[in-house]
């Protein structure tokens, strides 16, 4: 680290928890990000602020007026603009010493295979089921970490899905992916501006204690927060042994 960085990250560096090692690891760490909305602003945010070296952030969606209640990485200006580009532009002139790779497209398929093989830990920010197991079953695949969240109306979730260890529950383990899920837009239900500022947060949280390697993760556990009454809870999660997206062995 240079003089700038060890200032820039001083009150990391400072806590005997992180301390210039944990630094290190953060700045030679590469976090894909599903999603640059509600939940993926404070992620996107708060990686970039704290020093993960690499960030990759995949959304084919632009920005609306709609989103800047709670989408905090996008501004007025940026109505119009991809929103994987309206993010790295402010990532940009927050800390420009992250590389912030924008991918404006819904991955899928091989192409989100590669990016989730080639990230040390992936953050779900997407608002929707399809996408949710797509990216699950891709990082089972891969034994990558998955820091999974979901905002809507007053009422928050989220969990750590520790896919290096083989007896780790998956996001399918939880949200089976026949079940009868049904996607609840923000566009039709409504949601409350910080509760998605509080999901995204704890998995920003969540995603920078596993790359340091330090701390406690919220794996095996489901954190369900009710911002209208500032209730939290953690519920313990297993692994289903008979879930069709983990239970096999993954293939070699
Ligand atoms: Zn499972």
């Amino acid at each position: 680290m240079n003089d700038e960085q060890l200032l820039r990250y001083s009150r990391h560096i400072l806590l005997p928890e992180i301390g210039i090692e944990g630094q290190q690891r953060l700045l030679g760490s590469h976090a894909l990000l599903i999603g640059a909305g509600g939940l993926g602003s404070p992620i996107a945010l708060y990686l970039a602020s704290a020093g993960v070296g690499r960030i990759t952030i995949c959304d084919d969606d632009t920005v609306d007026l709609t989103n800047l209640q709670r989408q905090i990485v996008h501004r007025t200006e940026s109505i119009g603009e991809p929103k994987a580009h309206s993010a790295r532009v402010t990532l940009g002139s927050i800390n420009p010493q992250v590389e912030v790779i924008a991918v404006t497209e819904r991955v899928s398929g091989e192409r989100l295979h590669a990016l989730v093989a080639d990230s040390d830990v992936v953050l779900d920010g997407s608002d929707n089921f399809a996408t949710r197991h797509a990216v699950n079953r891709a990082c089972i695949r891969h034994r990558k970490p998955l820091v999974s969240g979901a905002a809507v109306r007053f009422d928050g979730q989220v969990s750590v899905f520790d896919l290096r260890r083989v007896d780790a529950p998956c996001y399918a383990c939880l949200f089976p992916e026949a079940g009868e899920n049904e996607d609840t837009p923000c566009a039709i239900m409504g949601v409350f501006a910080p509760i998605t500022g509080i999901v995204g947060t704890i998995q920003s949280a969540e995603a920078l204690k596993l790359l340091i390697g330090t701390g406690e993760l919220l794996a095996g556990r489901v954190l369900l927060i009710d911002a209208l009454t500032m209730q939290l809870r953690t519920i313990g999660l297993r692994k289903d042994a008979a879930c069709p997206a983990c239970a096999k062995k993954p293939p070699d």
